[in-house]
């Protein structure tokens, strides 16, 4: 039997928010499109998988399976306005491909497990359609001007997910002759067909990203399944020279001296690159920007820890907090933290409650106590998947 996935991603997936189609937005570092192509990749009983794309999105389809190393990915299709139409545009891209059952799946569905797609395909042995569903478990109610007015008996209803899987050639007559271009989904017009569509209970997991804030729940979801967690800490120190004020978390503070480095000599954003670049377990500053390279003489140091953040999300990990102690008599920190840490979540795009900026002084004792320098230690926590 051959089994055809055809995922589709031809939306535009407005209602999630930000510039990109939602399929082509990241979570913890990997587009949800890559996501979910690699989720039904992980099912051997899928022959090959499909993407209906839009057509404005060929540069984004490219970079989102660029890392997929499977012959199984069979080149996208265009799709069209609505989904049924692209759904239609799909299935005819497959006649060549000509399988037995074919597998309809939202690309916003990363959560798709293997299990899921092989009962489905199962039972396509002796049904023309099985597809992914939920009971409802909640009492649902009719509203009207905002009160309860009538209860709707549960009993029996299902929320329909996907994938939803049916015989290749009946699916496609079926999509063929359907009269109805706002279908909500293939089991509606498989139904319209007069075919039969088993239910296979699946998980709530698999939900179809919608909203800002499923964004934020697939990235729980994620990394309640991280591999690990890993810590790293970073320490540096400073001189202070003449001059008319520090650099701290990329804020500049007004003092009678200045602190000396080869670049900014920022040295509690030092501290914090070098506890990101400890908890990845990737050396230091030194060895990304080497001193003896003239580049970084004078250099913002934003560009240290953007290349930390950046190699924390090629490893697809995601920064869980940090804290930064700054060890000087002067000038007073406290009364710059909160700038500093807007500062520092702009350069990180995390959000500021992840990060801690605070202070001391050491009682006038050592170097710092004598106002020679001042020094920074760090810690990062960084979840890696
Ligand atoms: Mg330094």
């Amino acid at each position: 039997m051959n089994t055809v996935a055809l995922i589709v991603a031809a939306g535009r997936g407005i209602r999630a928010g930000g510039s990109a189609p939602k399929q082509y937005r990241h979570l913890a570092g990997e587009a949800v499109l890559t996501r979910t192509i690699r989720a039904v990749l992980a099912s051997d009983k899928i022959d090959h998988v499909m993407t209906v794309i839009h057509r404005d999105d060929h540069g984004p389809y490219d970079a989102a399976v660029a890392e997929i190393d499977d012959q199984r990915l069979l080149p996208p299709v265009i799709g069209g306005v609505e989904r049924a139409q692209s759904v239609r545009l799909g299935l005819e891209a497959l006649t060549e491909v000509a399988p037995d059952h074919v597998l309809i799946h939202d690309a916003a569905r990363p959560f798709i497990t293997a299990p899921v797609i092989e009962a489905i395909i199962a039972k396509l042995t002796n049904h023309d359609g099985a597809m992914a569903a939920v009971p409802v478990v909640d009492a649902l109610w009719r509203g009207g001007d905002g009160f309860c007015v009538d209860q709707v008996d549960r009993s029996g209803l299902w929320r329909a997910q996907t994938p939803q899987g049916f015989g290749f050639t009946a699916i496609l007559a079926a999509h063929q002759t359907n009269t109805d271009p706002k279908a909500a989904d293939d089991a509606a017009i498989a139904r319209a067909a007069g075919l039969d569509v088993a239910l296979i209970e699946a998980s709530t997991a698999n939900f179809k990203i919608t909203n800002p804030a499923d964004f934020a729940r697939a990235e729980r979801q994620i990394m309640a399944h991280a591999a690990e967690y890993r810590t790293g800490q970073g320490y540096d120190v400073h001189a202070l020279v003449e001059g008319d004020g520090v650099i701290l978390c990329g804020i500049k503070i007004p003092f009678h001296r200045s602190l000396s480095g080869h670049s900014d000599a920022d040295v509690a954003m030092h501290a914090l690159t070098d506890a990101i670049f400890g908890a990845l377990a990737e050396g230091d500053i030194g060895r990304w920007f080497p001193p003896s390279d003239m580049r970084w003489k004078g250099a913002k140091s934003s560009i240290f820890l953007e290349k930390a953040i950046e190699r924390v999300t090629e490893r697809k990990g995601r920064l869980i907090n940090c804290d930064l102690t700054i060890i000087c008599e002067q000038p007073k920190i406290t009364p710059h933290a909160e700038t500093m840490i807007a500062s520092l979540a702009a350069i990180m795009a995390v959000d500021p409650d992840r990060i801690s900026v605070k202070a001391t002084t050491s009682e006038r004792l050592g170097f710092t106590g004598r106002e020679e320098g001042i020094a920074a230690m760090a810690t990062a926590t960084v979840a890696l998947s």
